[in-house]
């Protein structure tokens, strides 16, 4: 019998010793071809994860000639742009201005790669190349991408700072995988649920019109293939923080797109109508103008006649204002908890945007108020591209005619508005 338990015990040393040595340390080799051009280290202060855009931020003591961020792996050198600017004494880069833009991880091939700052001084003839490795200063967590699927296939994308003897390296990672069950291409939010039945008017109410739109969409962009997830499935209240909530499903289920869908209605200006969607601040609007486009030609409805916050027609941005602000603070203080110092007039007003982007889009809402609920997710890097769509007024008998018989051409124009912007 211990005979028979000794050679189970070797046997499975064996294995294990032999996995270990089955795959060599590709880090190994990816530094050996740059080692002899490191020049020095610089410093991230930060990285992040924003629908299907990675982007970082840092600085350098020195400044570097013609700096741009470079994926290196054994075979291939993927250039990227940096911003750059002098502040302080130091030299700081990032690789956006606009959060939904940047290096775009779809475009990723497979391999293993180190994320490296290249400067090239070219002369006549020949060209100077110098690099730098990357030193994690953040708090933040590796992270973990699953690309779009497409033709029923999806890739991993690990992104994770590694030590190699004395150098600080930032690694990436993408592969061929079978995508989890709890992972997500769109989430879409159908607005109000169950005891909230948001605007009413002759019967119709908000939250069966978002529910009814939400599961057509979904169908509908399930027959091209995408994973889509929807925050509620029938008329139900959902919390909006927490486990399997409106603010915990886009995390949760690493979606590239949220899409909330809600109707419109006026209080005071009652004349209003047409189709709003709103966006998140330091965002490229070009989705959400497609989108709205898209709607006013293939439907009977118009871009909305709202003026207040509208930036492009049918396009609008609604940051926290002072006196949103102090309004917040003020309700927080009456009802005995503490307020959110950290909410900025930088901030998306509407929290199914802010809340679902993380430290991207200004998350705030964390656990100081130990009696109220919290988002989980508020401090995380990896955040979800997020959209308010408001379809029409349902208050305007013209508007809520439109969102009820031309429900089929609303969908097709919002699914084709979708797949030109992930490029299925
Ligand atoms: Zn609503």
């Amino acid at each position: 019998m211990k005979k028979v338990l000794l050679i189970i015990l070797i046997c499975i040393s064996f294995v294990i010793g032999c996995k270990s040595f089955s795959k060599p340390d590709n880090d190994v080799s990816l530094v050996d071809a740059v080692s002899d051009k490191i020049v020095d280290t610089a410093i991230v202060k930060s990285y992040t994860i924003y629908g299907r855009f990675f982007n970082l931020e840092g600085e350098l003591d020195t400044k570097p000639e013609n700096l741009m961020l470079v994926l290196k792996s054994d075979d291939v050198e993927q250039e990227y742009n940096l911003y750059t600017e002098e502040e302080n004494g130091k030299f700081k880069f990032k690789t956006t201005k606009l959060i939904n833009k940047g290096i775009n991880l779809e475009e990723i091939k497979e391999g293993e790669y180190l994320v490296l700052l290249k400067s090239e001084i070219k002369t006549e003839d020949d060209a100077e190349v110098k690099y730098y490795t990357l030193e994690d200063k953040s708090n933040y967590e590796p992270l973990t991408y699953y690309t779009i699927t497409r033709n029923s296939a999806n890739k991993k994308i690990n992104i994770e700072f590694k030590k190699n003897e004395n150098l600080s390296l930032l690694k990436l990672n993408c592969e061929k995988v079978k995508l989890p069950s709890d992972i997500y291409d769109v989430v879409i939010d159908a607005g109000h649920g169950g005891n909230d039945p948001g605007a009413t008017k002759n019967g119709y109410s908000e939250s069966d019109i978002n529910l009814d739109y939400a599961k057509s969409l979904k169908e509908s962009l399930a027959a091209s293939g995408l994973k889509i997830k929807l925050t509620r499935e029938s008329d139900e209240s959902i919390p909006t923080y927490g486990l399997k909530s409106r603010v915990g499903i886009p995390y949760e289920t690493k979606a590239k797109l949220l899409i909330s869908i809600h109707q419109n209605s006026a209080v005071t200006n009652i004349g209003v109508g047409g189709v709003e969607i709103y966006v998140a601040n330091n965002a490229d609007t070009e989705f959400a103008s497609t989108v709205v486009k898209n709607i006013v030609e293939g439907t009977s409805t118009d871009y909305s006649s709202n003026k207040e916050n509208k930036i492009l027609p049918g396009v609008y941005l609604r940051t926290l204002k002072k006196s949103d602000i102090e309004a917040m603070s003020k309700t927080a203080t009456k009802e005995g908890y503490e307020p959110y110092p950290l909410a900025s007039t930088n901030s998306t007003y509407y929290y199914i945007i802010r809340e679902t982007g993380g430290v991207v889009t200004g998350a705030y809402v964390d656990n100081r108020n130990k009696e109220k609920p919290w988002n989980t997710y508020y401090n995380s890097n990896h955040g979800t591209e997020g959209y308010l769509f408001e379809l029409g007024y349902i208050n305007s008998s013209k508007n809520l005619k439109i969102l009820i018989d031309e429900k089929d051409k609303y969908i097709e124009a919002i699914k084709k508005s979708i797949l030109d912007y992930l490029e299925i």
